[in-house]
């Protein structure tokens, strides 16, 4: 009995997909509270996670995008914000 809410798609004026840099392609929608987005220009669909970071729907893809590579055991992760609430959402 989990019901799936989706909302109205909506474009989201002056943005720009990130797969194929269109502007005004991305259309943006709920389902059951978590933001989805799709490109009507070249199909590109992610979600996003709760810290608003994209989650791309296509894993096919990942091997010929700029990989992610794993953490690097000697060098931690020692990023430094200086003001992290000027950190841009994205794209
Ligand atoms: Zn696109």
């Amino acid at each position: 009995m989990s019901e799936v809410k989706i909302s109205k798609r909506r474009f989201i004026a002056g943005a720009v997909c990130p797969a194929c840099s269109e502007l005004d392609t991305i259309q943006m929608w709920d389902e059951d509270g978590v933001p989805h987005r799709e490109c009507v220009g070249c199909g590109y669909a992610d979600t996003l996670n709760e810290q608003g970071q994209s989650v791309p729907k296509e894993i096919g893809t990942r091997v010929n995008k700029a990989a992610v590579k794993p953490a690097d055991p000697k060098v931690q992760s020692v990023h430094f914000f200086p003001n992290p609430k000027l950190k841009k959402p994205a794209p």
